[in-house]
């Protein structure tokens, strides 16, 4: 797996079909509609987690945690027009990536609503469910085999698994989001020894784009897993002068060390929410709106 993605940096390097670059969203190519293109949102909510994701010419919506309650998560969909989501997936059950969901707008229709079979965090999962309830939106529990319907990519649950007794960060959903060639992974809070647990199970974790795990915490992103998924860019999600430290010290150095480039590091706490462009096959670019 090393050499595997060892060779992912050396396309990288000499260009040989994955490209990344800083531009203005409003001015990508023409071209790309060729290609057809999707969209991967980190949306600011402060020291949380919330990626919206937009596929099929922007008819699919899908989301990944909402923040946590007044972290401006509902207006961010309302900014960008969102009435209606094809999925929520809920990491786990903390406020900062569940929290959202104790503000539900009914005006934002919810097709189905997934969440972590994490065994913690009931007064939080007993709120957000009843709301689920009033809304006529189907709660499923998901679990390591799950696939989500997923427009264009192809969105698979790759933690936690049945045998797993965790609860709380290490029992995070892991959603693998992949277009058939190139990768994002979501780990939610996701620590090192849900980490240890996933690699035992898994071959191939390899993702182009890394949500860092629990807001760039110490105790996530161990070196052993940043070396199986070897992301060329990764995105820490974490409020400013957050109490906790985010990002600790050592995960940007890792980071770096795993990217080759601290340009490919995004952070919310720096840029505001990030949306990435994700050229189908090809790429994907940072856009800036
Ligand atoms: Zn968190």
């Amino acid at each position: 797996m090393k050499n595997r993605g060892f060779q992912w940096k050396l396309a990288a390097l000499f260009g040989m079909g994955w490209q990344i670059f800083g531009c203005s969203g409003g001015d990508l190519s023409a071209e790309m509609a060729d290609y057809g293109s999707a969209k991967v949102e980190f949306l600011d909510v402060g020291q949380g987690l919330s990626v919206l994701l937009q596929g099929d010419g922007g008819k699919f919506k899908a989301l990944y945690d909402a923040g946590n309650d007044s972290a401006g998560f509902w207006d961010s969909l309302r900014v960008r027009n969102v009435t209606h989501l094809d999925w929520a997936l809920i990491s786990h059950w903390h406020r900062d990536h569940a929290g959202g969901f104790l503000e539900w707008e009914s005006s934002v229709i919810i097709d189905t609503l997934f969440y972590s079979n994490d065994p913690g965090g009931s007064l939080l999962k007993d709120s957000v469910l009843k709301l689920a309830k009033r809304f006529g939106t189907p709660a499923v529990p998901v679990e390591r085999g799950k696939e989500l319907h997923c427009a264009e990519w192809t969105c698979k649950i790759l933690w936690p698994a049945k045998f797993s007794d965790f609860e709380g960060n290490n029992a995070s959903a892991v959603l693998q989001v992949s277009d058939g060639k190139l990768r994002a992974l979501f780990t939610g809070d996701l620590e090192s020894l849900g980490e240890a647990e996933l690699l035992e199970i898994s071959n191939d974790l390899r993702a182009e784009l890394l949500q860092v795990g629990h807001h760039g915490s110490a105790t996530s992103t161990s070196l052993r897993f940043l070396e199986q998924v070897s992301p060329l860019m990764a995105v820490i999600s974490v409020g400013k002068k957050n109490s906790y430290g985010h990002p600790a010290k050592s995960t940007l150095k890792k980071l770096n060390f795993a990217t080759g480039d601290s340009s490919k590091i995004f952070r919310t706490d720096l840029l505001g929410s990030i949306s990435m462009e994700w050229r189908l096959g090809k790429g994907l670019w940072r856009g800036n709106y």
